[in-house]
């Protein structure tokens, strides 16, 4: 979407696929680049998601993953495990921050002003995207590719 005048605005949304593609260069080169931090709904850890904390149970197969929901995200502080419910919370009670500066949404913008800004909002922060959905896709992937699956036993975790 273009704008155009003294208030012009160029918005480019996209979900990148290669590294180095345009989008990821557009974000690479934003003179502010803000992720979004969200907080643990068990004991308020304050967090940035990551891929490598969406958990399924081992053995299992992607189709059971998604039909029963069985996809969760692993607190990378306390451990806890998160339902998108749990998830759900914690993005309502996050923020936006700059990757550098670590400041807010609105106080790198009054104290930068900059003029290239980049969001990255990767799939498991939207609500309409289940953990299982994106941990069904993972295990996918992984089974194609023969590699180790990485999921765990849920069972052991929550009877110890
Ligand atoms: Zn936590």
């Amino acid at each position: 979407m273009i704008t155009w005048g003294s208030r012009a605005i160029i918005w480019k949304l996209s979900t990148p696929t290669v590294v180095d593609g345009p989008i990821d260069c557009a974000f690479k080169t934003s003179e502010a680049r803000f992720r979004y931090h969200v907080v643990c709904p068990h004991f308020g850890c304050g967090l940035l998601m990551d891929f490598d904390h969406i958990r399924w149970p081992e053995k299992t197969d992607p189709v059971k993953i998604r039909s029963r929901s069985l996809g969760f995200y692993e607190c990378q502080h306390c451990h806890a495990h998160w339902i998108d419910a749990d998830r759900d919370l914690g993005v309502r009670s996050g923020l936006w921050r700059e990757e550098s500066s670590g400041l807010t949404l609105q106080d790198h913008l009054e104290q930068h002003r900059p003029i290239r800004v980049g969001f990255h909002v990767p799939a498991w922060i939207p609500p309409f995207v289940s953990l299982s959905e994106i941990a069904s896709k993972a295990l996918e992937y992984q089974l194609s590719h023969n590699l180790v699956n990485r999921g765990v036993i849920t069972e052991e975790k929550t009877a110890g």
